[in-house]
């Protein structure tokens, strides 16, 4: 029986000359002997700006966009994000520090996380930002904190929906979860926000991540605002701000299709103007990480050697996945599957074979693409994952094995 294999979905956002991959306008060839040494993860900012300019074609103009910097912290890359998009999401005290190095005004900003420090808080609470609260007692540390301070907080509610970002490949919505406060749980705290005299702002709704069906992130904007409209005949003052999460997903594996975002904008266009006579003051936040930056990312190695066992080709690199875990397959997947890899010097020439690539490491997880097409590869050669800008190196264990960290480059 012979079924057709998936593949991967066309990668056309780097173009191809005389056989080698082009980024940030220069041969993938030139580009490692600028930045002098592999491993390397180069990102392209045309492909950042590209796809907020995709994102502004197809969601309603007053949605504003915000970057959640977990899935690339680079400080340049964030300075960069700062003059495209609308606001930031941080998820830690040191994010908040490269978030507040940038012109970004501290309004626009927001503050995620299930565990804050008072030291985080303190920070977050001078510098201005909004704090997501994720708990009652979060919030008396807030009030106290800010007393201390002589700053009124400014705050927003993370709620734990009661729904299910269907299909999407990391929930953090829905059930039991350590993130935001139970919906069921929300009026009481807001009557407390009241009492405590905190700058309330608004809601924080994110149920998932990397979520490739523009029908159930249909479902879930409906359901959001739905739960948002109802929670808000318990708030203090008027919400301001109406944080809707994300999720939007990139394609990584082999049969896995880009997200319909034309779907999802048209929805929301339908659903926005009920929100706009309830809520009148709400402006509306869809908050993205992946989605801006994993395709805009590569991450480069170089063959060391080329090694046949048992009449299978193996290519051993210099990088693996200390650098990037999560083309390993050690990062949330359950099966692994191959991220889209090429031999970037030689994309697409005449030599072809099945070869696996694997890392330096002395563990068998150290595997970047397990028995793969691509092209014959000899020593020397520069090994690309693609799809690799978000939740590539600070989300590796850079120190396992003890191998330099690989250098990274904004070009
Ligand atoms: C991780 C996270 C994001 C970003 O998710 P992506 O899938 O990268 O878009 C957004 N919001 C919150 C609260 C998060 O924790």
């Amino acid at each position: 029986m012979n079924h057709p294999r998936p593949t991967h979905a066309p990668l056309t956002q780097f173009p191809v000359c005389d056989d080698c991959l082009q980024i940030g306008g220069m041969p993938l060839t030139r580009l490692a002997q600028r930045v002098g040494s592999t491993p390397f993860y180069a990102y392209d900012r045309q492909r950042i700006a590209d796809r907020v300019a995709l994102l502004r074609r197809h969601l309603p103009a007053e949605v504003h966009l915000h970057y959640a910097m977990k899935a690339n912290p680079m400080p340049a890359l964030v300075q960069l994000m700062a003059g495209l998009v609308d606001g930031f999401d941080v998820a830690s005290g040191g994010e908040l520090k490269v978030a507040l190095d940038t012109p970004m005004p501290p309004h626009r900003i927001s503050f995620a996380g299930p565990g804050k420090s008072d030291g985080e808080l303190s920070r977050a609470i001078a510098a201005g930002v909004v704090v997501n609260m994720e708990s009652a007692q979060e919030t008396e540390r807030i009030a106290a904190l800010g007393g201390h301070l002589g700053v009124r907080p400014r705050v927003a509610v993370r709620v734990n929906p009661d729904f299910e970002l269907k299909s999407s490949g990391m929930k953090m919505g829905g059930g039991p979860k350590q993130f935001g406060v139970d919906a069921e749980l929300v009026p009481d705290l807001l009557d407390r926000i009241g009492v405590l005299g905190l700058d309330f702002q608004g809601f924080h709704i994110f149920s998932g991540s990397q979520n490739l069906k523009a029908g159930a992130i249909e479902e879930a904007h409906e359901k959001t605002l739905q739960l948002a409209m109802r929670l808000a005949r318990h708030t203090p003052s008027p919400v301001r701000l109406l944080n809707i999460g994300g999720g939007f997903g990139v394609p990584y594996f082999p049969g896995e299709e880009p997200l319909g975002l034309a779907i999802v904008g048209q929805n929301l266009l339908r659903l926005l103007p009920e929100l706009r006579k309830r809520l009148p003051e709400a402006q509306v936040v869809i908050e993205l990480g992946r989605y801006l930056a994993a395709e805009a990312g590569i991450y480069v190695c170089r063959v060391l050697e080329r090694k046949i066992s048992r009449g299978q080709v193996f290519l051993v690199t210099d990088g693996g996945l200390h650098h990037h875990l999560a083309a390993s397959g050690n990062f949330g997947q359950v099966i692994r599957k191959n991220y889209p890899v090429v031999v970037g010097n030689k994309v697409e020439s005449g030599e072809r074979e099945t070869a696996s690539v694997v890392g330096p490491l002395c563990t068998p997880l150290d595997v970047l693409a397990d028995q793969m097409e691509m092209a014959r590869a000899e020593p020397g050669d520069l090994v690309v994952v693609f799809q690799s800008g978000a939740y590539g190196l600070t989300a590796s264990p850079t120190a396992f094995l003890g191998h330099p960290a690989p250098l990274e480059v904004l070009v």
